[in-house]
Parts: structure tokens; C-alpha cells; sequence
């Protein structure tokens, strides 16, 4: 992929991410890796998504260093590359403040596998990383704990993250924890929560392998 196809798609998609709600503000944040440079396109920090434009993304290393752009990088930056370094199978990381999934991250409790379509987007229960305060490296050390062996997790008292193979399937995972997270919120308010059966589960993990 070129440079300007690696700002165009990362603009596409922190677009699509604000007019879907899954940040409030200048909330959030996205970022692409690109193997072949070892180096990561990522959204400007405290920029409002309304104007933004290619030209506002930042590429910086792998330690912070800004290659190209005119603002900050996300003061995330550090959640985004550890993210990479841990997990070498993941090009593109979504983190949102979406109201659902950070109603259970304030309240400290992970989703369990109510809905079907959790397995294959994100892969298990989303769990809650321990808190850390916002930009800290702790953020990512965290995050990549709660992010074992699944594609999404939820930030204690702030978030929501989202990782994939690449950018479309790491958004794509970030709407289904906010769908999930929504769901098991409404069913809870209308009765007891059912949760998927671990045997009709490993059967589905077997079909989709
Ligand atoms: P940035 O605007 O610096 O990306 O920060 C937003 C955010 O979500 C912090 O956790
Ligand atoms: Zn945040």
C-alpha cells in the first residue's frame, strides 16, 4: 500500500467511527501499522474528525519519533505500539470511547458470550484491563493482557479497543462490542441474561476453523 492509501483508509474509517457515534469530542483514536517501514499512521491528537483530512494523520515510529505530519500523534500513541509489538499478526488498532461498552468499563464488568456474531469479530468474552491513566504505557502493557487470545477488550473507567489483521475488520470488531455491549444491557434491564452454552460454543469455534 502507498503512503496516501494508508491516510485515505485511516480517514475513512475514523470518519465512519465518529459518525457512528463510537467517540464523542475529539475522543478516541485509530492507527495503521505498515510492516514494510516498521513505522505506524495514526490520528493527530485533540483534532475535531468533523474537517479532518489525510494530511492531518502523523507517521511516526515505533518509539514515538514523528516521521511525517504537522500535529501531535494521538497521545495514545503508546497503546497503539505495544499493541503491535505484542501482537505481530495485528496491522490496525481502534480505540473508542463508545457509550455502551464504556458504561461496562466503568462498571468493571466484562461481556459474556451472549450473541453469536461475538466469536467470530472478536473471538471470546470481552474483558476489562486494569486501569491506567489515559497516555501512560500501562495503558497498552494492560490492554494487551486483557486482549489475549481475542480481538477486543475495554479499558477500566475509559474505553474501548478494537485490533485486526487489518483496518476494516478491527472497525468492524469495534461496532460489535458496542452492539454487544448495547444487547446485554437492554436484556439485562428486561430479565436474566442468557449466556451461550460452552459446548454449542466449541462447536462453532470447530465450524469456523
Ligand atoms: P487523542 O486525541 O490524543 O488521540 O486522545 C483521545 C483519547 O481517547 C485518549 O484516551
Ligand atoms: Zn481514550
Amino acid at each position: 500500500m502507498n503512503k496516501q492509501n494508508y491516510r485515505e483508509i485511516l480517514l475513512t474509517y475514523t470518519k465512519k467511527a465518529y459518525e457512528n457515534k463510537l467517540f464523542a469530542g475529539t475522543s478516541g483514536n485509530l492507527s495503521i501499522y505498515d510492516d514494510e517501514n516498521d513505522c505506524i499512521y495514526i490520528t493527530p491528537s485533540s483534532i475535531p474528525y468533523e474537517n479532518m483530512t489525510c494530511e492531518d494523520m502523523v507517521v511516526i515510529t515505533m518509539d514515538g519519533t514523528v516521521l511525517e505530519g504537522k500535529h501531535q500523534p494521538s497521545s495514545e500513541w503508546k497503546l497503539h505500539t505495544n499493541i503491535y509489538k505484542e501482537r505481530k499478526e495485528i496491522k490496525a488498532v481502534v480505540h473508542t470511547h463508545s457509550p455502551y461498552a464504556t458504561t461496562f468499563a466503568v462498571a468493571n464488568m466484562p461481556i459474556p458470550m451472549i450473541l453469536v456474531e461475538m466469536l467470530p469479530s472478536i473471538g471470546d468474552t470481552v474483558q476489562v484491563a486494569g486501569f491506567a491513566l489515559p497516555g501512560d504505557e500501562k495503558v497498552g502493557i494492560e490492554a494487551v493482557k486483557a486482549l489475549e487470545g481475542r480481538k477486543g477488550c475495554l479499558l477500566k473507567n475509559h474505553g474501548a479497543v478494537a485490533i485486526g489483521e487489518e483496518i476494516e475488520s478491527a472497525y468492524i470488531t469495534a461496532v460489535y462490542i458496542e452492539d454487544a455491549a448495547r444487547i446485554y444491557y437492554l436484556a439485562s434491564t428486561v430479565g436474566t441474561v442468557g449466556e451461550i452454552p460452552e459446548e454449542q460454543l466449541e462447536i462453532f469455534r470447530q465450524r469456523m476453523k
